[in-house]
Order: structure tokens, then sequence, then C-alpha cells
């Protein structure tokens, strides 16, 4: 009855204590994927910050960077703010609703209606697609009015998603700067792979194409991008999903934030590429960084965004633990 009133009200579980618990947010899969299984201390997924967070530190450095006019811009009319107002829109998302019982699939369902729990993982699934494709899209929105914003428009007409992959193309001098790249083109490649419908695609940015690092971040987010836009993906059936994250209908979502990341990592360095003195210090909003650091240059302000600071890692409850149990 409640959840007729309040949607999402049939996940609310109780927890031994009585207390009342979510059975899940719609966006829970942008943290799934990229949870640290290895427990290493140097892994590079523990380094990052939780997507949401990277979409709002990144949001906040691009401010910051606008209202100290430090960003150039290649076409005022497209400009930066249209960036801001995208990466707001991706990250306000905090949740979806989604009830597939509503249309059913054919008339028999009206007597013979679908087992319940099927009906629920249904709309969980449903649910999560929403939430992933919601995001996504506004974050290719950002990656897009990027490119418009810092490459020149070519007489020919060229497409926006090709004139990013060649202005990434020509960054490779930074890319030791983000180490993380290689991993998380690794994981992104594997999410759209093991989703299904993209091998024939994804095959010549290597083997044909011979791209690597950026060029290739910018390609599979091309690709993975009309592959979207063309109505070619489908929602998860309930027997390709797994409770553990790790059924193929489960990488169907995944890869919307694995691809997502790229499309933050590229904006990052475009926007990097844009700095009009990329050495000079800047401040930096308080929420970012406390203390009296609150200066960065460019290269900590926007190809280090996606790391959580170091002090802040050391504040983790695993490393306070270690501490509390090494104390007198
Ligand atoms: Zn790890």
């Amino acid at each position: 009855m409640l959840a007729s009133i309040v949607p999402g009200m049939d996940r609310l579980e109780w927890s031994d204590d009585d207390a009342p618990k979510l059975a899940y947010r719609a966006i829970d899969p942008a943290t799934q994927f990229f949870e640290c299984r290895c427990g290493k201390p140097d892994c590079a997924l523990s380094r990052l910050r939780p997507f949401r967070e990277h979409i709002k530190a990144l949001y906040e450095s691009l401010s910051d960077a606008i209202h100290l006019g430090r960003l150039k811009s290649e076409q005022p009319e497209e400009g930066w703010e249209g960036v801001l107002f995208a990466l707001q829109m991706a990250a306000s998302i905090e949740d979806a609703f989604a009830d597939t019982s509503y249309v059913t699939e054919s008339p028999d369902d009206l007597y013979c209606p679908p087992p319940w729990d099927e009906a629920l993982i249904n709309s969980e699934i449903a649910a999560k697609y929403v939430a992933g494709l919601a995001i996504f899209n506004f974050i290719w929105s950002a990656y897009e009015t990027t490119v418009k914003t810092v490459t020149p428009g070519s007489a020919g007409g060229e497409r926006t998603a090709v004139r990013g992959r060649r202005l990434a193309d020509g960054l490779r001098h930074i890319e030791a700067d983000i180490p993380e790249l290689s991993k998380l083109y690794r994981m992104a490649v594997y999410a759209c792979r093991k989703g299904g419908h993209l091998d024939a695609k994804i095959d010549p940015i290597k083997d044909t194409y011979g791209l690597s690092g950026l060029a290739a971040a910018a390609e599979l987010c091309r690709i993975y991008r009309n592959f979207i836009a063309h109505g070619d993906d489908v929602v998860p059936k309930e027997y390709d999903w797994r409770k553990n994250g790790l059924g193929t209908g489960n990488f169907v979502v995944y890869r919307m934030y694995g691809v997502g990341r790229l499309l933050l990592m590229l904006i990052q360095a475009f926007a990097y590429h844009s700095l009009s003195d990329p050495d000079a210090r800047m401040p930096v909003r308080s929420s970012r960084l406390d203390g009296e650091d609150s200066e960065l240059n460019g290269k900590q302000m926007f190809l280090e965004l996606q790391l959580i600071p170091e002090d802040e890692r050391a504040e983790s409850p695993q490393n306070a633990e270690v501490e509390t149990s090494q104390g007198p």
C-alpha cells in the first residue's frame, strides 16, 4: 500500500536490530563496479573517489577555473557553463524508481502474472538501467560541449566525437600524469565486452587504428554512445542478472559508468589543455581542500581530481582501525 504512495517503499527491509534500510538504490552500480576487491594498499581503485564525488570534484574545479578566467575557449557560444550544467545534472541523480509490471508483455500475464520475485527483480534492473543511462547521457552531453568549447569547428563539419578523439590523440604528453587511465580503460572495455554486442566495434580500436591512452578512451566512448543512441542496447533480463553483481546483465549497467568515468577523465584532460597557464596556482573552494594549502596548480586541479586526497585516505575507517590497534 505504502509503495503506491511513496515510490520505492517496496525496497524497505528491516535489519536484525529492527532498523529500516533500503535493499538497494538505483545508483548502487556506480560504486559497485569500481569497488576494490584486491585489498592491496597501492590499488588504483582504492585511491579513486566514488563516481558521484568524482563528478562533483570535476564540477568544482571547472567552476573555480572559470570564475578565475583561467580556461580558454575557442567557441564562447558553447562555453564551459554548459559543461557545468550537464555535470550538475549527472551528479544530482540520487535514485530512480521503476515498475515494469505497469506494462505487461502478453495478455496471458493478466491471468497468470509473473512471480512476485521476478517482477521485483525486473523493476530493480529497470531502475538501475534508467539511472545509469540518464547519468551517462548527461556526462556525454558535458563531454560534447567540452569538445565544442575547446576545439575550433572545422569547415567539413567533422562530428564532435571525432574531433574529441583527434584532440585526445594530441594529448599523449599528459598521459603519464594520469596513471589510473589505463586501468579505467581496461575496466570499461571489459564491461563493454561482457555486456555484449560490442566486440566487433571494440577490436579495431587497437588492431586496426592502433589507438591507445586518451585517444583509445575517446574512441571507446564514441562507439558506446552511438550504440546507445541508435537503440542497440537492451535492458538486461532477470536471468542474466546476479545478486553478486557478476551477471552479464549487471555489466550492461556497469559499462554506463565504466565509459562515463572515461568521459570524465577526457573532460579533465581537455580542461587542463585549455588552461591559460597550467603551472599557475589557483585558489580552490574549501570543500575540496581544507586548511592552509588551498591553492593548486593546473595538474593537481585537473589531472588528479579523481583521486581521494592523501589526508582523507589516512582518515578512512580501515586505516583508523589499524592505528587504534597499534595504539597504547
Ligand atoms: Zn584493488
